[in-house]
């Protein structure tokens, strides 16, 4: 059972590693395919009497765990083609607050256009733009003049 939590952890961090990529689409679309196959060839397990001493017909009493493998299957790739679709963290120049891209700005321009957080911002979640007239902004401005 833990194996499924693993394998879904691997692909969903495969998926985010690979957001908006065909890669990413790739795994998005393949990841279910081997819980699929392992579905399909449960009742060879039954065959062998895993699960159970008693001897077994072919596939008898392992549907529950072929439903748990469907399941896995489609939770798995659900939940992998969401994250493919979230959008890449911006690779240049951004704000550390709002994300704004400053790739295009003077880069001399120490607050961002958008919300006015100085250079050195920062990304923590709930936290407010730093305000302009702050030590650190103040001593960098007096440098600069
Ligand atoms: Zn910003």
């Amino acid at each position: 059972m833990i194996l499924f939590a693993v394998y879904a952890v691997v692909v969903w961090w495969m998926a985010m590693r690979h957001r908006r990529t065909l890669a990413g689409f790739a795994i998005a679309a393949l990841c279910a395919l081997p819980v699929l196959l392992a579905a399909r060839y449960v009742p060879v397990l039954g065959v062998i009497g895993y699960g159970s001493a008693a001897p077994r017909t072919p596939g008898r009493g392992m549907e529950g765990l072929q439903i748990l493998l469907f399941a896995e299957a489609v939770v798995v790739a659900g939940v992998a083609l969401f994250i493919v679709c979230l959008p890449r963290p911006p690779s240049g120049r951004h704000c550390g607050y709002c994300w704004y891209d400053l790739s295009g700005l003077d880069p001399d321009t120490d607050v961002c256009p958008e919300c006015g957080t100085p250079r050195t911002g920062y990304a923590r979640p709930g936290a407010g733009p730093k305000v302009q007239g702050s030590n650190t902004h103040r001593s960098n401005q007096g440098t600069a003049l």
